[in-house]
């Protein structure tokens, strides 16, 4: 028998316990641990809420979950209730699959000020998440800047530039949808200190832009290459340019003029203006020099009151594990971390590529766990946790009673909405508790 814990339950935790599923079968134990008492990482509090197609994958991981010899270990925090040393002596491997919930510093002069913040911190404010749920961003200001030419400022731009009505499907929370509804937001900067050649924006998610209903995408056609050169971009990025080029073209007007969402490109923020609160940013015009963003010396000021930093994510360092600070993950070798403890999904490689590229991930490294370990090492596994936990009075949350909690948010959900998430652990433990 091999025990296995994994760190994480968001996709690459459930792919690697998939995976393992299909190498070892019944002479297997998963146990995925997470420090929320819901399940699905990424999928509940990162996927953006008007994204439930997306946010299906997690039927998947259900299928995954519900079989014997997989279990959801929720409400253990490693830090505060279990060692990832103490996991190491209790189980055969160890898989951090924790991803990279932390965001990239901007490191700017005046980057602390009010109403600055990272996506991590935004997107877990209207997705729900536990530690960003009392964010309270002011959208008293009809400005905000969005610093990023990646999906993720895509999100957060199209968010602030919705109407009520379009989120009637979304499972958007309560006190988002309540902000929002009283916004003064209406134009939206999409701030790139490159060009449209080098957006990491994909083709779907540019192209919801130009669907919304009181909100259209401006591109300065001046910015826009020579169209020949697009004909040496890979697919993606061409049909991305495709949309861009429609969008400077006016092609992209639909509804209302309400709302306006500006890329604004060739613009390096180069710091945040403001007493307490945020006010303006100012910015550098750059030029390309061998693909990088070169400062040209003109800077200019964008008057806003809202600033979203969408520069990238990081893992959390952890106690006892090599960090790899750089790239901002783990320090690891394909996966492998030490004798035993390894790494999966953004906490191995980083905060790239889409959900379903965590798949062969999982599947990558449990071919290595299996080349590296030998059968019947004769750890405690399942067993020795639960007695650990009874001993440190852990409350530990199952899938069971997830579904409890799950069923809850259902039945709280307004009128065409999939769920009202419970966005306190407290309120998640209690609903746990019900019959
Ligand atoms: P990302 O794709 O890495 O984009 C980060 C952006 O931030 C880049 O445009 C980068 O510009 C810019 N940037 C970095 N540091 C900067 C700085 N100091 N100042 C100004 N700009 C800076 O990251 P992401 O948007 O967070 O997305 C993370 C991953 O999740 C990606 O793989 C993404 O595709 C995925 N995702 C997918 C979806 C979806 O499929 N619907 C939704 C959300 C996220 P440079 O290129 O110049 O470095």
């Amino acid at each position: 028998m091999r025990h296995i814990a994994i760190v994480g339950s968001g996709p690459a935790g459930y792919y690697t316990a998939e995976a393992a599923q299909k190498q070892w079968g019944d002479n297997v134990r998963v146990d995925i641990f997470d420090s929320q008492p819901v399940p699905f990482g990424l999928i509940r509090t990162g996927v953006a809420p008007d994204h439930q197609a997306i946010k299906g994958v997690s039927r998947r991981y259900e299928a995954t979950a519900r079989l014997g010899n997989v279990r959801f270990v929720g409400n253990v925090m490693l830090g505060r209730d279990v060692s990832v040393p103490e996991l190491q002596e209790l189980y055969d491997a160890v898989i951090l699959a924790t991803g990279a919930p932390h965001d990239r510093k901007l490191d700017l002069r005046g980057d602390d000020l009010a109403n600055v913040f990272g996506s991590a911190a935004f997107v877990g404010w209207y997705n729900g998440h536990p530690q960003f749920a009392g964010l309270d961003p002011k959208l008293s200001h009809d400005t905000a800047v969005v610093i990023g030419n990646g999906n993720v400022a895509l999100d957060v731009a199209r968010i602030l530039a919705k109407s009520e009505e379009e989120f009637a499907e979304s499972d958007i929370v309560a006190h988002a949808l309540a902000s929002l509804r009283g916004s003064a937001v209406r134009r939206i900067v999409i701030l790139g200190r490159r060009g449209p050649h080098q957006v990491a924006m994909t083709p779907k998610e540019l192209s919801e832009l130009a669907k919304l209903t009181r909100a259209h995408p401006e591109v300065d056609p001046a910015d826009l290459p020579d169209v020949a050169e697009d004909a040496a971009l890979e697919t993606g990025l061409r049909k991305s340019m495709a949309h861009l080029r429609a969008f400077a073209a006016g092609q992209a007007r639909p509804g209302t003029d309400a709302v306006t969402v500006e890329f604004d490109f060739f613009g390096a923020p180069r710091a945040i203006l403001g007493d307490t609160r945020v006010e303006a940013v100012e910015v550098e015009r750059t030029r390309l020099e061998n693909g990088k963003a070169a400062g040209t010396g003109e800077t200019y000021r964008i008057p806003a009151g809202l600033v979203v930093a969408c520069i990238g994510y990081q893992t959390s360092p952890i106690p006892d594990v090599p960090f790899d600070e750089q790239g901002g993950r783990f320090a690891n070798v394909e996966g492998r971390i030490a004798p035993g403890l390894y790494c999966v999904g953004w906490a191995r490689r980083g905060p790239t590529g889409t959900i379903g590229t965590n798949r062969p991930d999982g599947f990558a490294i449990v071919e290595k766990i299996a080349a590296d370990m030998q059968d019947g090492s004769g750890k405690p596994g399942r067993p020795g946790f639960d007695a650990l936990a009874e001993e440190r009075g852990i409350e530990v949350v199952r899938f069971t009673d997830w579904q409890k909690i799950e069923e809850a948010e259902i039945a709280n959900a307004r009128q065409g909405a999939p769920r009202e998430k419970f966005v306190a652990v407290e309120q998640m433990i209690e609903a746990s508790h019900r019959v």
